[in-house]
């Protein structure tokens, strides 16, 4: 199995990247972001829990999002692969992440971490927020917020996975399918 995190700051293109490789690789996309936003939209108990959390742009509790992240996993049986979009996002999560790749038999093949500068995160969320209808795009402040947590909580995934010998750093700026380009290269070097 092709199990893939695709690592990287709000707005660094996890979502955008995560499409182009679905598509190549038939990989099984996790991304907890669009999960979190289906569960809002409809009002489940689990978008209940998470709205405060995500409009705020803070994380959700790690106890929310690795039972659901482990149900999805578990729920989807004989796929090629998963490609992880937004999670692991704690270090926490990434251990969790681990157990239960463990216990499937199938480990994370690799953690490929996209480098956007803050001033280039800034703009392009603030222009995704004239389209996105995401409450956490539209204001500076809760941006800000979101690129402050990205710094204290989850970059130090990184270092989890470097020290499995797993982590990829990947050039985030250019044009969409340079970075594809990128991205398939170390891929196909694993
Ligand atoms: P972005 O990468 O643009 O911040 P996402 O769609 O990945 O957007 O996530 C949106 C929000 O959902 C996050 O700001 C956070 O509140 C919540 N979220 C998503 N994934 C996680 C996670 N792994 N752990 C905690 N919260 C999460």
């Amino acid at each position: 199995m092709l199990n893939i995190v695709l690592f990287g700051p709000p707005g660094a293109g996890k979502g955008t990247q995560s499409e182009l490789l679905i598509k190549k690789y038939q990989l099984t996309h996790i991304s907890t972001g669009d999960l979190f936003r289906k569960n809002m939209s409809e009002n489940t108990e689990l978008g209940l829990k998470a709205r405060s959390y995500i409009d705020a742009g803070n994380l959700v509790p790690d106890e929310v999002v690795i039972g659901m992240v482990e149900s999805k996993i578990k729920e989807s049986g004989d796929v090629k692969g998963f490609i992880l979009d937004g999670f692991p996002r704690t270090v926490a999560q990434a251990k969790a992440l681990d157990v239960v790749m463990t216990k499937i038999g199938h480990p994370i093949s690799a953690m490929l971490s996209l480098e956007v500068a803050d001033d280039e995160l800034r703009a392009r969320l603030t222009e995704r927020a004239k389209t996105s209808g995401r409450a956490d795009d539209q204001d500076p402040e809760k941006i800000n917020n979101r690129i402050r947590v990205y710094y204290s909580e989850t970059q130090p995934v990184i270092s989890f996975y470097e020290a499995q010998g797993k982590h990829k750093a990947i050039k985030g700026l250019g044009d969409i399918q340079g970075i594809h380009g990128l991205i398939c290269s170390e891929i196909d070097q694993l």
